[in-house]
């Protein structure tokens, strides 16, 4: 080994849970190294996640925006595609700007970034393999941040054509006949995407519903519209097998009545993720594991094993990027002395389908399941002033309150811009916020925010929006 190096903090892995553990610490006062393999920082999410897949939903919103404005007398072309100018929009404004962005902000505070694997090789080191050979790395305290992967599913054959999400998002031609495996976040919004690029989407979802951890309800608005724009969504169905032939795929299909075969040109697997476990040498030095793989980590991130802490996805679900992000600060924060601790009471869930989905809290479902009280304001977005404006009214916001407390539990919204909404919520339930509190704020008019105070009037009794007769 050439070099060894030290830092107070090392961080291993650089999404976004890793570069805000990371820049925490520096801004705390520590000496930081931040190690990651990929060319540059940002991991899975910036890289050939939630950014990427952001940007090419913003196009295939407008695109079906264009369309459909021209029942209220706005007339556009038919849109065209350019794949290579997306591909260069999405690849070097979008992502590019982003991960040199934060190279910057590692370099401003003076992070030294290693881009090489980081294996543990005892409970004070590492050894970090780069291109140009091996450095040895010692740390006083470590974070372990090395996320997920896409789950595979074993039986599939290897094949170019049976894409995950970093596939997907490449953007490598659009296939005629697209088959989707999983209606989760990943599955929806990819089809979102695909559908609006051209291509025939099939979504087959195991469970008997689509997003599956959301309200039934919440997921209907969503389902109707993707009904009209995907060719088909099975529900109750699992796929037995593939097979390929030169100019398809064979896709084997078990539905609730019949096995039918479907021929598609591609397929997308979007069954879940999978904590990064091996690899990194976690068992050269005790570290904790459950049996699904997560690191065990207490209410400061750290693991059994002092000074070795774990954020992000490697630590549980949800595997969601500001779950991570949040447990970054807090590991590092508590590193540098400081009484962090992780004690949020939600974490909000948004899927960036048209219409979105967001959900904080309970959902109504779980909230039967905990035999929770609860009262509950539904507000139709069919009465916003702003959503007709939008041409957009097959929304609502869902308020759950507790019997007891009257403390809002939970908010379920399906709409346009339904997860820039549910933050309101999110704040409501960490301030323990009851339906009067938030029918007391004063909310932009005309906003689409306005159904989040208009849900706690209905449960206040002083909602004028709507006529509820009384009893
Ligand atoms: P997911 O858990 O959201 O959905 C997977 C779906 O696949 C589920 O509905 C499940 O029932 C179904 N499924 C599982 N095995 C199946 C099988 N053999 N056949 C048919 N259906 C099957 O997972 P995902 O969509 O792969 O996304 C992975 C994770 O990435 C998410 O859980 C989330 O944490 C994260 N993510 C978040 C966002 C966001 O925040 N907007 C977007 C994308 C991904």
């Amino acid at each position: 080994m050439s070099q060894t190096l030290h830092a107070d903090v090392v961080v291993l892995g650089a999404g976004p849970g890793g570069y805000a553990a990371a820049f925490r610490a520096a801004d705390l006062g520590k000496s930081v190294i931040l190690i990651d393999k990929g060319q540059t920082l940002g991991g899975v999410c910036l890289n050939r996640g939630c950014i990427p897949s952001k940007a090419l939903l913003h196009l295939a919103r407008v695109k079906s925006e264009s369309s459909e404005v021209e029942q209220f007398g706005l007339t556009f072309q038919e849109p065209q595609w350019d794949l290579e100018k997306v591909k260069q929009w999405k690849d070097k404004r979008v992502v590019g700007r982003l991960t040199k962005g934060i190279a910057a902000l590692a370099k401003a505070r003076k992070v030294q970034v290693l881009t090489g694997s980081g294996v543990f090789t005892s409970s004070g080191s590492l050894e970090v393999t780069q291109a140009d050979g091996v450095v040895e790395v010692t740390y006083t305290d470590v974070i372990i941040a090395v996320g997920s992967h896409p789950t595979k599913i074993p039986s599939f054959p290897e094949d170019p054509r049976i894409m995950n999400s970093t596939g997907a998002l490449e953007l490598d031609g659009v296939p005629e006949e697209l088959l989707i495996i999983g209606g989760g976040y990943i599955g929806l919004e990819m089809g979102t995407i695909y559908s609006a690029l051209g291509s025939n989407i099939t979504v087959v979802e195991f469970m008997p519903n689509l997003l599956p951890g959301a309200d039934p309800d919440v997921v209907k608005p969503l389902e109707q519209r993707l009904k009209k724009d995907f060719k088909s969504i099975r529900t109750g169905t699992k796929v037995q097998g593939i097979t390929p032939h030169d100019d398809h795929l064979e896709v084997s299909i078990e539905g609730k009545k019949s096995v039918e075969k479907l021929k598609v040109d591609k397929v997308l697997v979007a069954v879940g993720r999978r904590p990064n476990t091996h690899g990194s040498g976690f068992e050269n030095i005790g570290i904790d594991i459950d049996e699904r793989g997560f690191i065990k980590v207490d209410e400061h991130r750290q693991t059994n094993i002092p000074h070795v802490y774990a954020i992000g996805d490697i630590t549980g679900d949800p595997m969601l990027a500001h779950k991570a992000t949040y447990e970054g600060k807090v590991a590092a924060e508590y590193i540098c002395g400081e009484p962090a601790a992780y004690d949020v009471k939600v974490i909000p869930a948004v899927i960036f389908t048209d219409p979105e989905i967001a959900w904080a809290g309970l959902t109504e479902t779980q909230a039967k399941e905990q035999g929770v009280e609860y009262d509950k304001g539904v507000f139709p977005w069919s009465a916003s002033g702003r959503a007709l404006a939008l041409g957009r009214t097959e929304g609502f916001s869902k308020a759950l309150f507790d019997k007891e407390s009257g403390k809002l539990i939970g908010m379920s919204i399906v709409g346009t811009n339904a997860g820039d909404l549910i933050a309101e919520a999110v704040l409501a339930m960490e301030m323990g916020a009851d339906a009067e509190d938030i029918s007391l704020i004063i909310h932009p008019h005309p906003s689409l925010s306005e159904s989040v105070g208009n849900a706690a009037e209905i449960v206040a009794g002083s909602i004028t929006d709507l006529f509820a007769p009384k009893n």
